[in-house]
């Protein structure tokens, strides 16, 4: 995209898309290095749009964020009306911005602000996509690293689209993007996918990533476990259709093995001995059956809730930058959480 404007400025709009949840810590750091980052591209001619989804934090990091408002109106909020995840809270933000281009990106500074420049260099040279990977993962413990890694080789194995290896959300989109991404309507969102789903055309630039700024993770191992069981299940259905082939293998196998046992039977009589093989094989036919039937199930609950059709996310409000008239209404938001009222 080239857009410009009469004197020859870009006039061209970024959207950073960050969804936080319980990181009242983190929004100062992450607000000084984003300006300082950005400076030399406000000072050429690009605008911004600080998009902050709070996705049900039970902090104060929605008071931190109405107190950064104040001072720079670029900021936007929207306040979620509970924890409905980061992939749900990062679909409230890229349903709602408004720049030509989007950055999702962490407040925990893991994704440095300071690639932003570069990933607009790389956009404006007419991609529609630019992914941040990380070359350098040392931050993350060991076992992270070996099970990511496993994830997306397995991954890739068996879905129809690639997700590229060690590359999370910090990426830029293009609004082309954007659209395209709002017109996939699934409710279980594995992001990751999606964007590799849309496609368009990919560059890639390489960072370190840093430690957490401050704070602490918010997906634990079984959180993460689960992320890798809804990428494998959006976006492939080996897992379901593999059955067919362990049952075909094992019904060829048995068949051959019986006829084997009649066989013997005919030429040297019944042979009693076989209570081992018979528990063996029962138990082994046992554990199959019921894998196969927990990834039915697996499919199954997914299917259940997207049959449902519920919302991804519930806006509780966007919180609106002050005006010049009204400047004071806003610092009379009420920030505790709501009861919930009756419906008449
Ligand atoms: N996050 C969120 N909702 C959640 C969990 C996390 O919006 O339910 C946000 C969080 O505030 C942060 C980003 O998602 O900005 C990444 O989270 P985190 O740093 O905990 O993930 P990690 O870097 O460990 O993968
Ligand atoms: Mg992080």
């Amino acid at each position: 995209m080239n857009v410009l404007s009469l004197d020859g400025r870009p006039d061209l709009m970024i959207s950073l898309v960050v969804p936080v949840h319980n990181e009242e810590a983190a929004i100062a750091p992450f607000l000084t290095a984003v300006t300082t980052a950005v400076e030399p591209l406000v000072a050429s001619g690009y605008r911004f749009e600080l998009l902050f989804i709070n996705d049900g934090s039970r902090d104060g990091t929605l008071l931190r964020l109405i107190e950064a408002q104040q001072q720079d109106r670029r900021i936007r909020i929207l306040d979620l009306s509970r924890n409905f995840g980061k992939e749900a809270a990062m679909t409230a933000g890229l349903d709602a911005c408004r720049g030509d281009a989007a950055i999702p990106i962490d407040v925990d500074l893991q994704d440095p602000p300071a690639l932003i420049p570069l990933l607009i260099d790389r956009w404006r040279d007419g991609y529609e996509v630019v992914l941040a990977r990380r070359c350098d993962r040392t931050s993350d413990s060991f076992l992270k690293r070996r099970t990511a890694q496993m994830f997306y080789r397995l991954h890739n194995l068996i879905a129809a689209q690639e997700i590229p290896h060690n590359v999370g959300d910090f990426r830029l989109i293009d609004r082309q993007v954007i659209d395209a991404l709002k017109r996939l309507p699934e409710r279980r969102r594995f992001m990751k996918g999606m964007f590799a789903w849309v496609g368009f055309s990919t560059t890639v630039v390489d960072y370190t990533r840093a430690p957490r700024g401050s704070g602490e993770t918010k997906f634990s191992g079984w959180k993460l476990w689960n992320f890798a069981l809804e990428g494998i299940t959006s976006f492939s259905s080996v897992p379901l259709e593999i059955w067919t082939y362990v049952g075909a293998l094992i019904s060829v196998g048995s068949f051959a093995y019986g006829s084997v046992t009649v066989i013997k039977t005919l030429y040297f009589g019944i042979d009693v001995p076989g209570y081992a093989s018979l528990l063996v094989s029962m138990l082994f036919l046992g554990g199959i059956q019921l894998l196969g039937i927990g990834i039915l199930g697996q499919y199954l609950g997914r299917v259940y809730s997207e049959i449902k059709q519920r919302p991804v996310y519930l806006l509780r409000r966007e919180i609106l930058a002050p005006t010049a008239l009204g400047t004071d209404s806003l610092l009379r938001v009420d920030t505790r959480p709501r009861r919930v009222r009756k419906s008449s």
